[in-house]
């Protein structure tokens, strides 16, 4: 069997069970069988198949039709400028999440050497996007998952920041360290009602830990925000990431802890995704 061959094969089948993109996803995953860029798969349609790669590509396509992410059957997925390890243990990286990056390099100017800190990093994708945009931050980042510490330190040494990031496997409530400029965080948030409405993708798939903030989705940004107010210089910066029904109670929350509300921000579908605010006292 040929590469145009094997494609619309596994096209039809993904078709078939109904998973979006079949024509993208088969050529990702032909890519990664038989280790060559897809464009240049695109190129080479007639090269031909070892059997080990017939099967290889076929147990793939058995994982995806069962809904898993392409994300965990790649083992990457691209955020900001960088290519990031994932898998089931992590949360996989939102391009929405992009969003906070662009908030946080507001704050951080190219020449001064900010305190940040990311709470629960999952993948790292946000700590390591900024320390490689601001060289000179020192940066920390916590998860309560020791699976996920690990991923975020394999991906920071990926990309040449091995021991330039502290990474700590820790609860929030825990977490003792203060005199922070910044402060990252994109909690879980997703309420149980709308846990059980999402894709089979995510709610099969995805870590519980990374996605749900409990009964009304707001259990980890309560900890979060009150746990910042510690944690925070005098006049240091909150950047959260939020759910877009949020938006009220988290300035509730935030107001309540004696925060100042600088901006909220909006993701790529025009959904408020994000909010800046200041420790005022
Ligand atoms: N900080 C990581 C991200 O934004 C993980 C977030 C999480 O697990 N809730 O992708």
């Amino acid at each position: 069997m040929n590469y145009n061959q094997i494609l619309k094969k596994g096209e039809n089948f993904l078709k078939e069970n109904n998973i979006k993109n079949s024509c993208l996803d088969v050529e990702l995953i032909l890519s990664k069988v038989v280790k060559i860029k897809r464009e240049e798969i695109l190129l080479n349609v007639n090269n031909k198949l070892k059997n080990s790669d017939i099967i290889k590509f076929e147990n793939y396509l058995l994982r995806r039709i069962k809904k898993e992410p392409m994300a965990y059957i790649l083992g990457y997925k691209y955020f900001w400028k960088y290519k990031f390890l994932t898998n089931k243990s992590v949360l996989i990286p939102r391009p929405d999440t992009e969003l906070v990056i662009e908030e946080a390099l507001q704050y951080l100017p190219n020449n001064k050497s900010k305190n940040i800190l990311d709470i629960g990093t999952g993948t790292g994708c946000i700590i390591i996007s900024l320390k490689k945009e601001r060289p000179k931050c020192r940066a920390t980042a916590i998860d309560i998952s020791i699976k996920a510490i690990n991923v975020a330190k394999t991906n920071a040494k990926i990309h040449q920041l091995e021991n330039k990031i502290n990474f700590i496997n820790i609860d929030i409530d825990k977490y003792k360290s203060n005199n922070y400029d910044l402060i990252i965080s994109n909690p879980p948030y997703i309420s149980s009602v709308e846990l059980s409405r999402l894709d089979d993708d995510i709610k099969f798939h995805e870590p519980k830990l990374a996605l749900s903030g409990g009964f009304d989705g707001l259990r980890d940004l309560k900890k979060v925000i009150k746990k910042s107010k510690s944690l925070l210089k005098i006049s240091g910066k909150l950047i959260l990431e939020i759910g877009h029904k949020q938006k009220n109670q988290c300035l509730k929350l935030l107001n309540e802890n004696k925060f100042f509300i600088n901006r909220i921000s909006k993701d790529l579908s025009g959904k408020d995704r994000c909010i800046i605010s200041t420790k005022l006292q």
